[in-house]
């Protein structure tokens, strides 16, 4: 029952409550007044049937006093003109059966002699024994039975009358029910298309009318107050949001703004890098030269202590020269335009190796390409120079045999390259250093010298491509160079594939 009514919309769980509880009232109310009606039927019964008794008794004292049955019958057919009564008899003073009467048609049970005073309810009659008195003498005894169609006839009708009053009010309580129904139904369905609403629209500024003063007005006042809270928060929330979005608008800008200032003053600083750097070579080849002369035209007249300091002049001379040479390569870096395009990097890798090819055949080296680099957009001379810094320094600062060189990448967004040598490795408290202009780890005509601009120039190009550079080492054993050329998806290499090479 419980189950049934459970999943039933509120509306119809209240009419269905309702019904049953009405109905089950009436039922009860209907079934106890059936039962105090059928024995209040029978205790009339009784009543009627003894006074007809008595009666009958009264007349037929006579009769039997003077010994004359036709009399006492003519009394007992008299009794036809109630049509219950199905027959009487009269016994005798000694329970002789003294006369009888029977209504046509029906078989009243006459007992052969009279039983004890009173009444007996039987399966379908009623039957009764009434002493005949003449003054204290009992001088016979009179039998009456009666139909009990007259009870079931009555009881028919009151249950009809019953059941037409259930009804009724059964319909009534239906109507009443339908309609005072929604006085708990309607603000529970208002609430519950409200809450659907708020979370279908994220409205939070709905709110349920109140309409009235219960319990479920104050779940009501509840629901719009846990609205108000959740629309204060959101609010809160929205303007905290926005604020944020402005801030972080104004330090875009700020940002862009610090960015456009710091390229120019990059590019300021490099403009005066190059243009000192050129004005330098002019007075310094100016140095070189006459120092040469000194060594040439007054070779008679310098002693060895002379000659030798010269020499160290000159040498210093050169030396002051390649740094300013790199220094001009690595300003004019930030001079000129990246000239971007779609580069296929093994094309460049094999120019790059072409070149060094000559160098690498007395050195033992061993160049290993596991698989094809991808295509990327950059610029093509630039990315060769990296390459072939790498790739030098991997052979230079390296006393293995053979030296080993693997370059390859590892897929993703951006692809990250590397440059893996099994040279001699770097301490890791040099990572840092390594990329800085002129920062040699090494005496100056250790392996091969060099000016220290190589990495500086890699790392410089590497950041104009928007990607970054990482070294990672094991002193005595290798280290590896990994770098990018773009950051995020918008340079975003696509692996090297000869059937799509055709099409693009
Ligand atoms: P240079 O090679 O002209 O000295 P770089 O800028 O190319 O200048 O390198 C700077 C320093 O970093 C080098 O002097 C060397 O000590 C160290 N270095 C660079 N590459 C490697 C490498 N592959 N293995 C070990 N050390 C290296």
């Amino acid at each position: 029952m419980r189950a049934l009514l459970r999943d039933l919309p509120i509306r119809r769980k209240l009419v269905v409550i309702l019904m049953i509880a009405t109905g089950g009232a009436l039922f009860l109310a209907g079934a106890g007044l059936l039962t105090l009606d059928y024995f209040r039927f029978r205790r009339e019964m009784v009543t009627d049937l003894t006074t007809l008794a008595e009666i009958v008794a009264q007349n037929t004292t006579a009769p039997l006093s003077f010994n004359f049955p036709e009399a006492a019958e003519e009394t007992l057919a008299a009794l036809g003109a109630k049509p219950s009564v199905l027959g009487a008899s009269v016994y005798g003073k000694q329970g002789a059966l003294f006369a009888k009467w029977a209504r046509e048609g029906a078989k009243p049970d006459f007992p052969s002699r009279p039983g004890p005073e009173g009444f007996e309810f039987r399966r379908d009659s009623l039957a009764l024994f009434e002493p005949v008195m003449l003054g204290d003498d009992r001088i016979g005894t009179v039998y009456v039975e009666s139909s009990l169609t007259e009870i079931s006839k009555r009881l028919r009708f009151r249950f009809l009358t019953m059941a037409g009053v259930f009804l009724a009010s059964a319909l009534a309580a239906l109507a009443l029910s339908a309609n005072l129904q929604g006085l708990i139904s309607r603000p529970v369905l208002h609430l519950s298309e409200t809450a659907r609403a708020v979370s279908e629209r994220n409205d939070y500024s709905l709110r349920v009318e109140k309409q009235s003063a219960d319990e479920l007005g104050r779940l009501v006042d509840a629901f719009n107050q846990m609205l108000s809270q959740i629309e204060e928060r959101d609010t809160e929330l929205q303007s905290a949001k926005d604020d944020l979005e402005l801030r972080v608008q104004a330090r875009t800008r700020e940002l862009r703004a610090a960015n456009v200032e710091l390229q120019q003053s990059n590019r300021e600083l490099d403009d005066f890098a190059y243009i000192a750097s050129h004005d330098l070579k002019e007075p310094l080849r100016g140095i070189h030269n006459y120092s040469m002369f000194l060594l040439e035209d007054y070779a008679d007249k310098l002693d060895a202590d002379g000659k030798s300091k010269l020499e160290t002049l000159m040498r210093l001379t050169r030396r002051m020269e390649v740094l300013i040479d790199s220094l001009l390569q690595y300003s004019r870096l930030g001079r000129i335009d990246l000239n971007m395009e779609e580069v296929d990097l093994n094309e460049v890798l094999a120019e790059v190796l072409e070149n060094l090819d000559v160098n690498f055949k007395s050195e033992q080296v061993e160049v290993s390409i596991p698989r094809p680099l991808p295509r990327v957009l950059g610029d093509r001379v630039q990315l060769g120079e990296i390459f072939h810094n790498l790739i030098v320094n991997g052979v230079k600062y390296n006393d293995s045999r053979p030296k080993r060189i693997e370059i390859g990448y590892e897929a993703g967004r951006p692809p990250v390259f590397y440059v893996r040598d099994n040279g001699i490795g770097i301490p890791d408290k040099h990572y840092d250093a390594i990329f800085r202009i002129f920062k040699r780890l090494h005496a100056r005509e250790k392996y091969g010298g060099g000016t220290g601009a190589g990495l500086t120039i890699v790392k410089k190009i590497v950041e104009r491509h928007n990607g970054s550079i990482r070294v990672e080492s094991t002193p005595g054993e290798g280290t590896t160079f990994h770098f990018t050329l773009a950051k995020g998806d918008s340079l975003a290499a696509q692996p090297t594939d000869p059937a799509r090479r055709g099409q693009s």
